[in-house]
């Protein structure tokens, strides 16, 4: 099948779930405006979906011995379950916790309990959610070779950014890097489209009603 059909399907897949908001009006962190948005949360909350999309990527590299899929973090680890399962290896589903260091940066470790499962050289699988900036996955490939692992490759439902590449196979169920404007230049706010206040992730420029929002 067309990569480009097959894509859209899966995006209307992760569209059912509620995770890829289209046709309003977001700011983003970063304050840039958008028209779609991406909720990761909120990717992984239906278990047929999961299932499904875990079964997709577990398909992509069912050729692959692999014996490991490591995650982090509550919605790709729900994910990296349903791709475990659905390997044919029935490769062993693990995770790793995330933390930000005092500088700031976001660092993966390795619950003590799971570092037996790194003898002999395992080969794994990484499986994300959503995919903006790489920096969890940079974290976890660091991960797997400290522990004497081999990163088999990486799978994701969205990979956020094309830029974002590392030197081990990557399958992305949806590779789709939406437009943002400068507040200057959205077309929501020429047209006077108000801005999606549930979904507001980036600065708010009307400091008291966060006041407000946070007294409840
Ligand atoms: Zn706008």
């Amino acid at each position: 099948m067309d990569a480009e059909i097959l894509e859209r399907i899966n995006r209307g897949i992760i569209l059912r779930t509620g995770a890829y908001l289209t046709n309003d009006h977001f700011v983003l962190p970063s304050g840039r405006h958008a028209q779609e948005y991406v909720e990761k949360a909120l990717a992984t909350t239906e278990p047929a979906f999961t299932e499904g999309l875990g079964d997709v990527i577990a398909k992509h590299f069912a050729e692959e011995p692999i014996d490991l899929i490591l995650t982090t973090g509550y919605g790709a680890s729900l994910l990296g379950h349903c791709v475990a399962r659905a390997h044919p290896l029935r490769p062993r589903f693990i995770y790793a916790n995330k933390q930000r260091n005092d500088s700031g940066v976001s660092q993966v470790t390795l619950p003590r309990e799971f570092r037996q499962y790194f003898v002999g050289n395992p080969r794994v699988l990484i499986v994300e959610d959503i995919m903006t900036t790489g920096e969890t996955v940079k974290g976890l490939i660091k991960l797997v070779k400290l522990l004497g692992g081999t990163v088999s490759g990486i799978g994701t439902l969205w990979r956020r950014m094309r830029k974002v590449n590392f030197k081990f196979p990557l399958f992305a169920l949806v590779d789709r890097e939406f437009p943002t404007y400068t507040p200057k230049d959205c077309p929501m706010c020429r047209r006077g489209m108000p801005i999606n206040q549930e979904f507001r992730t980036g600065p708010s420029p009307q400091k008291s009603r966060r006041v407000r929002a946070g007294a409840h």
